[in-house]
């Protein structure tokens, strides 16, 4: 349902108006460029507007509405966002996909983990099962499949 609505106020409608079952974060973009993140739970959710031409996130409650992690406590307690933040914020003159892919595939240094992570055998595993790109207004995207600093991002018509 999300995805046949025409804009970011109608998908926001959808989700204010649906019935959920558990806790999730939803990034959203129309043509117009109207992008925010919507952090929901099973009872409410919070629309967070970006303050520049972008938005990152890394599924952690960062909403004030729901005790969200302040940004001043991220770098430590949620560096993925914090550091995609960061890469992007470095380069917001110019964010174009290649930008973002070059973020995407960042690690941290010395650890197996960063944006792109796989620690397969670590305590606690895990990968990037898939990394995309979206240009809503182009009608494009692309997809890694898997860890993308280890494969390439492919392009797709929508
Ligand atoms: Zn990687």
């Amino acid at each position: 349902m999300l995805l046949a609505q025409s804009s970011t106020e109608a998908a926001i409608d959808v989700l204010s108006n649906t019935r959920r079952m558990c806790c999730l974060n939803y990034t959203i973009g129309d043509e117009a460029g109207d992008i925010c993140a919507v952090e929901t739970t099973p009872d409410a959710l919070s629309v967070l507007r970006p303050e520049e031409s972008f938005l990152t996130h890394a599924n952690t409650f960062h909403s004030p509405n729901f005790q969200g992690m302040p940004e001043d406590e991220r770098a430590e307690r949620d560096p993925r966002a914090y550091t995609s933040h960061r890469l992007l914020s470095e380069q917001a003159e110019e964010i174009d996909r290649h930008a973002i892919a070059d973020a995407q595939t960042h690690h941290f240094t010395g650890e197996t983990g960063g944006i792109c992570i796989h620690r397969e055998f670590d305590e606690w595993p895990a990968i990037t099962l898939l990394s995309f790109i979206g240009e809503v207004g182009k009608g494009r995207m692309w997809a890694a499949y898997g860890s993308p600093c280890q494969h390439e991002f492919l392009e797709y018509e929508l």
